[in-house]
Formats: structure tokens, sequence, C-alpha cells
């Protein structure tokens, strides 16, 4: 009874151990189709080789697509053999780049379609053991398209910086030949009024003083031009500058600015930064000439110069308590001739914020204005620290 029993129980289990099994074989099935149908569908092309020989072992569909070669045509047989590498120079490149190592991430290297085309493929590698044979996973992807779109946009960025140049020469050298005759016409206008100003009527004198006036403006808007052509120079000269002392040096150039309009400069503590001397010295120059220049009739002119760290770079800010600005032309006006007012009210060519703009970002930085109409302007620029 006792024997029958056991032997009773001795079945239950082992039909027991027999369905574990059985639940074990099933369930390792499903990974295995689940990981064939992963290496199948992978839309990066997977080849496994024989590290000994170099033999294919196994490739994915998009081997197959991408290479041309079919899966009968590649086990079994070398990279050589197939040609699959552009050459074996390319080959031997990434041998040298796995060295010992057993992982190779995102290497670019050439290989060679069936049909002889040669393309870019950014490939990862692994040597793995399987079933105790040591093998290399390949995993590549096609990168031949993303390759020619780069070298389009390469190709038109060094177009466009080639025409730009192109047109800032041309900007430089037509300004440069036309200050000589405007100049010219300035001191014989000039001259004219002087000695002869005496002999004509009213209407001639009018006449004179505009022929004056705008010769003068056509001066100062070349002297403008070639101005803003010389900041687009690349920063010439990389020094340490003390702001401190560089913004002392512009109070001083500022004096009878300061002086006629009863204005005031305060400054906080500014840093060292490195930069080209005389072009950030014209940049302080525009933008505390521009705080004391746009003040309303009745104000008296203070304009205060700090810097901070803002995200690891430099911010210097040059804040007055002048007109404002309307946030519509916030942009607009560090465009080139971009004025918001006539030159009577406030005399100008519409030249310094272009030229602060091009400066600041010779150094590497960016320039903005935060203001309202009425409330004084904040100029803001950053510059990398040293
Ligand atoms: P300009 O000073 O010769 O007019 P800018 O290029 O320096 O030329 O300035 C362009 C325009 O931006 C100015 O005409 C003015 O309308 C506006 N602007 C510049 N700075 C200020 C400021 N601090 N406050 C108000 N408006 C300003």
């Amino acid at each position: 009874m006792g024997k029958r029993g056991s032997s009773g129980e001795g079945g239950g289990e082992r039909r027991n151990q027999d369905r574990r099994r059985s639940d074990i074989g099933a369930a390792l099935r499903r990974i295995e189709t689940k990981f064939a149908t992963v290496f199948r569908a992978c839309p990066d092309l997977i080849a496994i080789t024989a590290r000994d020989t170099g033999r294919f072992i196994e490739v994915n569909d998009a081997f197959e697509r991408i290479m041309g070669w079919t899966k009968p045509e590649t086990i079994g047989r070398t990279s050589g053999e197939l040609g699959t590498w552009e050459s074996r120079a390319e080959r031997d490149r990434m041998i040298a780049a796995l060295g010992d190592a057993t992982r190779l991430e995102n290497f670019e290297v050439r290989f060679r379609r069936k049909s002889g085309e040669v393309f870019t493929a950014l490939m990862s590698l692994e040597v793995v053991n399987l079933s105790g044979e040591p093998s290399l996973i390949f995993v590549a992807r096609d990168i031949n398209q993303r390759k020619a779109e780069e070298m389009l946009l390469r190709r038109s960025a060094e177009e466009l910086e080639r025409s730009n140049m192109e047109l800032e020469r041309f900007a430089y050298v037509a300004a440069h030949d036309l200050l000589e005759p405007c100049r010219t016409i300035c001191s014989f206008a000039q001259m004219l009024e002087r000695k002869h100003g005496a002999i004509l009527d009213d209407e001639g004198r009018e006449y004179l003083d505009f022929l004056v006036g705008g010769a003068q403006r056509m001066r100062d808007l070349i002297q403008g031009v070639l101005g803003y052509s010389r900041a687009g120079m690349a920063a010439a000269q990389m020094v340490d500058v003390d702001m401190d002392d560089l913004v002392k040096v512009v109070i001083a150039d500022l004096g009878s600015a300061l002086e006629t309009r009863g204005g005031a400069i305060e400054t906080g503590p500014l840093p060292v930064v490195r930069g080209d001397p005389a072009q950030l010295r014209q940049l302080m120059v525009n933008l505390i000439g521009n705080g004391l220049k746009f003040h309303a009739e009745d104000g008296r002119p203070r304009v205060r110069v700090a810097a901070e760290s803002l995200e690891g770079e430099w911010c210097v800010t040059v804040e007055d308590n002048g007109i404002g600005i309307d946030p519509e032309y916030q942009d607009d006006i560090f465009g080139i001739f971009r004025r918001l007012h006539g030159p009577d009210r406030y005399p100008g060519a519409g030249i310094g914020l272009a030229v602060a703009r091009r400066i600041a970002e010779a150094h590497g930085g960016r320039i903005w204005v935060e203001s309202e109409p009425g409330q004084g302007a904040r100029f803001r620029f950053t510059l990398p620290m040293v």
C-alpha cells in the first residue's frame, strides 16, 4: 500500500518535472523565435562571422538588402571572397582600431555592395563566444545618404562664406574708393560756402547748405560702411583685456558728450576678457554713446555699465534711462543703416549697433536689447570666459 502510494507520488513528481521541462522548452522556443524575428527584421545590417576563419555564419535580411548578397551566397564565405570592404586597407584600419579590445563602436567604414557601389556605414562590432566558438557580431547602418547631405550642406556653407567674403570685400573697396571723391566734394563745397557764400543770394546759399549737408552725410555714411567692413574682419588681436580699464578710457573719450548732455556714467566691477582691445573699445563707445544720446529732451542721461557671469559666459550690460525702444524694432536696430529717428533729433548714421553686433559675434558672443518705450534700454552682450 505504502509502496504503491510512494510510486504514485513518484509518478506525480515525474509528471510535474516533465511538465516543467516542456514549459521551459516552450518558453525558450518563444524567446528564440522572438530574437530570430528581431535579428531578421532589424533595419540595420547584422552579420556574424567566425573569428578564426572570418567565414560568415549568419546574416540578416538588411544585410541582403544593403549589400546585395543573398544569404546562400554569403554564408560560409569570407568578406575577402565577397569583397564587402571597399579595400583591404579599409579592413586593416578597422582591425587596427579594434586592437586587443572586444568591442568597437560607431566606427565609420567604407563597404562595397555586390553591385560594386561603395558606401559609408557606421559600424559597431563585438567579439563574443557563440556555442564555444569565438565570433564577431557586426552591426552597421548605411549612412551614405546622410553623408551626401552633409557634404552638400558643407559645400553650400563654404559657397555662402565665399560669396559673403566677396561681397564684404566689394563693400570695403567701394567705400574706400568713394571716400576720396566724397571728401573732395565736401571740402570744396565748404570752401565755396566760406569764400564765395557772400556773393550768393538767399536761394543760392540755401542750395549750398543742402550741398554741404548732403556731402557731409554721404561722407559719414561711407565712413560708416568702412567701419562696418573693418569690424567684420575677424578679431585680429586676441589678448587679455581689462574691461574696467577699457571703460575708463571710453568714458574719457566720451567726455565732451557727457559734459554737453550733463550725463553720468556709473560702472560696476568688470571682468578681464579675451579680445581685440580696439574692437571692444569701439563696442563700448557705441553702446555707452547711444545711452547718452537717446534720452528725453528734459532728462539727464544716466548710463550704468555692469557685468555678471551668465551660464558660463560673461554678460556685460549697458543700461540707460533714455527714451527706450519698442519691442517690435529690437532686432531691426542691429541691421546696418536701421534707425528709428530722423537725424535732426538724434544725429547718426545707423551703423553703431550693426558694428557692435559684428564685434560681439567676432568674439564668440551675442548681443541683444531689453527695453520698453520710455523706460530706458538695457543692451546686453556676452563674451566667452577666459
Ligand atoms: P545711430 O546711433 O547712428 O542712429 P545705431 O546703429 O547706434 O545708429 O542705432 C540704431 C538705432 O537704434 C538708433 O537710431 C535708435 O533709434 C536706436 N537706439 C540705439 N541705441 C538706443 C538707446 N540706447 N535707446 C534708444 N534707442 C536706441
